[in-house]
């Protein structure tokens, strides 16, 4: 009861120099009562405003007034948005933090709710209630960004992540799309923001898809693995990971297989992040070899020490790395022609691996034979992690 008259007597000197509005007096005082802000708490304090007063609250120029309008602008914004949890940010005119920080250090009031907290817990309570969606502070699946300079509310929404595989039958389809030439892939209007020169790719046939089903901004492929344009890929096909930036839909029941341009598409799934480390796997690739002499048998048999030695891979930088061949064999098609199957670590450059001498054994040198590889087809490919190992 005391400290409820010294409070009294404490908002009537601020009321005597400024102007202010139930809910800055509530959160003004709160922190001394020890109770929530509100404007029911304000008001009970507020002695001097009548309603009929026009002057404006000398810090939030009553913003709290306009929320109703606020909160409809924002469930216009993210009417497009599936959405069950959000999160809100606002932008204010600095005058308003500063005429708060004004009264607090001439009243030397403290307090933990900030002007921008409040408004943003109240404009949340009113969002909550009329999308029915509840406030996360944590991981968020949309956040509104509220301008209160320029009264626009920009949505962020949470990036989603899918896990794959694909088979391609179709030579002459390279694994990477060329970048939109306007924005060098950033996204822009002349390619509807997406990035991409055109869909004519693996990667450009995965975005499409997966931009059309999520309705999303763009895509992000992580691949476990790359191949030429000209490789078949058959078996379980290439696993990938995408991350899908902005997507408008999230709760989507999305068939395992999808037949696409030139791809397949399997074990398509949901996951909850990509793996940050790389993924170590192993593939069953067909190699076809052209020999610039005839092949001769004796030397052909040199060929299998490969198999269980390691490979020294000097890259760039003189960086060292060691992978190894698991499994080796090779069929002579004709005088020139050398067909090589094995079971390789990914990593394993497989054109230097038959011409360059930068990975040790090579077939060049062991059949002392220029060699050149013509294509390489992957079989199969296996992850060596548990969870994506199907
Ligand atoms: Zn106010
Ligand atoms: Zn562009």
């Amino acid at each position: 009861m005391k400290k409820s008259k010294s409070i009294q007597y404490l908002v009537n000197e601020i009321l005597r120099n400024y102007h202010l509005c139930d809910f800055c007096i509530g959160r003004l005082i709160s922190n001394e009562l020890d109770l929530k802000p509100s404007s029911n708490l304000g008001k009970k304090f507020n002695s001097k405003t009548k309603k009929s007063e026009l002057r404006k609250c000398f810090i939030c120029k009553n913003i709290f007034e306009n929320f109703d309008q606020v909160v409809t602008h924002m469930i216009e914004s993210s009417s497009s948005y599936q959405f069950s949890t959000f999160l809100i940010g606002s932008i204010l005119k600095p005058s308003v933090s500063d005429n708060e920080d004004i009264i607090r250090s001439k009243f030397k009031l403290k307090g933990a709710v900030n002007i921008k907290n409040q408004i943003n817990h109240e404009i949340g309570k009113k969002f909550a209630r009329k999308t029915k969606s509840k406030l996360d502070t944590t991981n968020p699946e949309i956040t509104l960004k509220i301008n209160f300079k320029d009264n626009s509310c920009k949505i962020h929404s949470r990036s989603l992540f899918m896990y794959g595989r694909y088979t391609k039958r179709k030579r002459n389809l390279p694994q990477k799309q060329t970048p939109c030439k306007n924005c060098q892939g950033k996204g822009c209007f002349s390619c509807d923001f997406h990035g991409l020169e055109n869909f004519n790719s693996v990667e450009g046939q995965i975005a499409k898809f997966v931009i059309g089903k999520f309705n999303s901004k763009q895509v992000k492929i992580n691949w476990i693995g790359g191949e030429d344009k000209a490789s078949l890929i058959s078996g379980n096909g290439r696993p990938f990971f995408v991350k899908i930036s902005e997507p408008r839909i999230r709760r989507l029941r999305i068939k395992k297989q999808n037949e696409l341009n030139g791809i397949k598409l399997h074990d398509l799934r949901q996951i909850k992040n990509q793996p940050i480390d790389s993924v170590p796997f192993r593939s069953k690739v067909v190699v076809l070899v052209k020999s610039e002499l005839p092949l001769q048998n004796n030397l052909l048999k040199k060929l299998l020490i490969v198999k269980n030695n390691p490979l020294v891979i000097k890259n760039q930088g003189e960086r060292i790395v060691k992978k190894s061949i698991y499994d080796f064999k090779y069929k002579k098609l004709n005088s020139n022609t050398l067909k090589i199957s094995m079971v390789v670590d990914g990593g394993v450059p497989l054109k230097s691996f038959i011409e360059n001498s930068n990975v040790q054994p090579n077939v060049t040198e062991l059949l002392q034979n220029r060699c050149t590889c013509v294509q390489f087809d992957f079989k199969q490919i296996d992850v060596m992690n548990s969870s994506f190992r199907n």
